[in-house]
């Protein structure tokens, strides 16, 4: 256990008490949204397909008072990087670092048309920096919620206004951070419902919710943080998304959504690059695995889940080539130890993966996954459960 499985309810005074220490007065709120673990339906999001994340009980806490003026003052509990600067300042690239995160959703919200004004803001986060879990989404959203109150925008209410709201965060992360993802991590955060996962159509941004009571299955799903190196700003993120765009390019169609399970067979006979081939095969194979998962859910049939994410491991290792050797020996190690299943989760290149776990079997898939971590000599992989928590809200 660590920091990150901290109670969410120890984070909230500790927040506010930091923002006062750092600016001299009461904040007039706290905001929190939640980091995100997928289940399955990996780099499928800007494909225009489908995903299935689940928010996770790790949260990002803002504590944030409203200014009369334009400027902006940010502080974050996990950064000694402090930010003063002018809303006016906020572009591509600028501020450089996590305020982009946080500037850029303010920034997102002007374009969209809203009125904004400066704010002084304290940032807490419980969700681990660079893990695959979305701690990026999570800051932004907990400044997003916090705008949308503190500037009366009322975009909290209903999924049509949190929708619209995931959107103008996925902008911020895009064009401030500079950062190419989809729109899965800021749903998640926004859109989810405890004790659910997150059907997420990317295509439409339709949403279901699919039950996810792991209790009611006596199983438990293992985060197994491996600690290696991720950095989705880097280029191979960049990379798969282009391989996609070409061979959507190619097959004529205007994402890999439109090609059918069914005709993927036709479609990589189109495709004359193997690497192009692999790309379009994973993200084909991913989109249907996240339709059977679905199925099976829905049929009260959790533990037969278990396969679907030992397929979708194999497909990003082999085929969309995004594991490396701490994904896969967590992955292995949990099935050899008493997994449904396992698979990494995230943008890939270290971070996180999830296990499938009988609850009676997760001490032991947990102790063996730290033994074969120290046995090869990388760092120590920080692990623990987790269930479908709840979406960005107010705190206090
Ligand atoms: P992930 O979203 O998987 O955790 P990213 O690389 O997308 O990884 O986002 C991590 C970045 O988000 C950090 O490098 C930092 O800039 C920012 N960030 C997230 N949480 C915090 C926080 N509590 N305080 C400051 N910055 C944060
Ligand atoms: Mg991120």
């Amino acid at each position: 256990m660590s920091a990150a499985s901290a109670s969410a309810e120890a984070a909230e005074p500790t927040v506010a008490q930091a923002f006062s220490e750092a600016f001299g007065t009461v904040p007039s709120g706290v905001w929190s949204a939640p980091g995100r673990v997928n289940l399955i339906g990996e780099h499928t999001d800007y494909n225009g397909g489908l995903c299935l994340p689940i928010a996770l009980p790790q949260r990002t806490y803002a504590a944030v008072s409203l200014r009369p003026d334009r400027r902006v003052r940010l502080r974050s509990v996990q950064s000694s990087q402090t930010y003063d600067l002018g809303l006016d300042e906020v572009r591509a690239g600028n501020p450089p670092g996590w305020g982009a995160y946080a500037a850029g959703v303010l920034w997102a919200l002007e374009q969209a048309g809203h009125q904004i004004s400066g704010v002084d803001l304290m940032v807490d986060g419980q969700v681990p920096v660079g893990a695959g879990l979305s701690s990026s989404a999570a800051l932004e959203c907990a400044v997003a919620a916090a705008a949308s109150d503190l500037m009366a925008l009322d975009l909290l209410g209903d999924d049509g206004v949190r929708e619209a709201l995931a959107a103008i965060c996925v902008n911020a992360e895009n064009t401030i951070a500079g950062a190419p993802t989809g729109g899965m991590d800021q749903s998640a955060a926004l859109r989810s419902q405890p004790g659910f996962a997150l059907l997420l159509d990317c295509r439409d941004g339709s949403i279901a919710q699919v039950p996810f009571d792991l209790a009611a299955h006596g199983l438990s799903l293992l985060v197994m943080d491996t600690r290696a190196k991720h950095a989705l700003v880097d280029g191979q993120y960049a990379q798969r998304r282009s391989s996609c765009q070409d061979a959507a390019r190619q097959l004529d169609v205007s994402s890999l959504r439109e090609v059918a399970f069914a005709d993927l067979d036709d479609a990589l006979g189109r495709l004359p690059d193997s690497v192009v081939r692999a790309r379009t095969r994973h993200v084909v194979t991913e989109i249907e695995r996240v339709r059977q998962s679905v199925a099976l859910l829905r049929a009260d049939r959790m533990a037969d889940v278990g396969p679907l994410f030992n397929a979708s491991h194999a497909s990003m290792r082999d085929d969309f080539e995004i594991s490396c050797p701490e994904l896969d020996v967590a992955v292995e190690v949990a099935m050899a130890h008493g997994a449904l299943g396992a698979r990494m989760t995230g943008g890939g290149f270290g971070g996180s993966a999830i296990a499938l776990v009988p609850v009676e079997r997760t001490a032991g898939v947990t102790r063996a996954v730290i033994q074969a971590f120290a046995d090869r000599g990388f760092g120590t992989p920080d692990c623990f459960t987790v269930t479908a928590g709840e979406p960005a809200r107010r705190d206090s």
